[in-house]
């Protein structure tokens, strides 16, 4: 047996450039994965792939598909594909990360079934011929494969590692309601945004460790579009930030807000958001 940590993500920044002939977009966010974690057990089976999930600890839950729709599932399909072989596996996960919330807990299940098939069938592949199986998968799960902190470019799957940011604290805030990441970029077309992040200059901020400029960049262009849906995500950066918080920022096509904080400003922040209904976590960056 072997088991993964499937670790979320935040976007410290998301931008989209533009639509392509494919019909993705073109996007460049500055990622980070955080230690909250679905775990994921894989186990040899003499064929075939089968799929158990415990939701009991998310809201939810019980409308994850836990068949060839799930993204874990689709992962074996395509591992097995790469490989040209029936590799057969069970696959148990435990989730603990919200779903439809925009730290990418379908995708880094999906990444964890491709790192642990590798394990389990001691098949040796390189970490970028993980990415490519990834990336039939989701847009995510390359970034998901690896990890740390990366600029995603493309749809999402080139990726350029950078310097591991200072270990921050994080104080997560999921409000009620959920977000469809199609919505969300269908959405925005109708009216793109006028702002965005300067990701270059981020970059060369964490280079010189200079958090605090870097921090007021932080930018989410899909922020506009989700208040629409969901207005409560300004209640919940403001309250955050008026508690201490260095930043707070929807992340990805949200609702989830994240916030950096040093360890000692931890409480204060969650206790700030504690009565507005949203789900709270507290975890670090990895
Ligand atoms: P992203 O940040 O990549 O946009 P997200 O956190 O917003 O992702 P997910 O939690 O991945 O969204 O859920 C989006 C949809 O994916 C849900 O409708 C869910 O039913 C489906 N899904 C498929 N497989 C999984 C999985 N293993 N875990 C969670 N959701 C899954």
């Amino acid at each position: 047996m072997v088991r993964e940590n499937a670790r979320a993500k935040i976007n410290l920044t998301l931008d989209i450039l533009g639509i392509r002939a494919d019909g993705y977009h073109e996007v460049s966010m500055i990622m980070q994965e955080i230690e909250l974690c679905d775990t994921v057990e894989l186990e040899k089976s003499s064929g075939g792939i089968s799929l158990k999930m415990d939701v009991a600890k998310i809201i939810g839950g019980e409308n994850i598909p836990c068949d060839e729709k799930n993204l874990a599932w689709k992962a074996a399909m395509a591992f097995q594909k790469y490989c040209g072989k029936n590799f057969g596996v069970d696959i148990s996960i435990a989730k603990k990360i919200p779903m439809a919330a925009g730290l990418a807990g379908g995708s880094t299940d999906a990444a964890a079934v491709i790192r642990g098939m590798n394990r389990l069938y001691e098949t040796n592949l390189t970490e970028n011929e993980l990415c490519k199986i990834g990336e039939q998968v989701g847009s995510d799960v390359p970034f998901c494969i690896i990890g740390g902190t990366c600029l995603a470019e493309g749809r999402g799957e080139i990726l350029m590692r950078l310097a591991p940011i200072k270990n921050f604290s994080v104080v997560l805030a999921k409000p009620e309601g959920e977000i469809s990441t199609p919505w969300a970029y269908k959405t925005y077309d109708e009216n793109p945004a006028k702002t965005h992040p300067p990701n270059n200059e981020i970059i060369k901020q964490f280079e010189k460790g200079d958090y605090d400029a870097a921090f007021k960049n932080f930018y989410n262009v899909l922020e506009n579009v989700a208040l629409k849906k969901i207005p409560a995500i300004a209640d919940l950066e403001s309250k955050m930030l008026a508690a201490g918080a260095k930043v707070a920022l929807m992340s990805g096509s949200g609702p989830t807000v994240f916030a950096l904080t040093d360890e000692k400003n931890v409480k204060k922040i969650s206790e700030s958001v504690k009565d507005s209904g949203a789900q709270i976590f507290i975890t670090k960056i990895c």
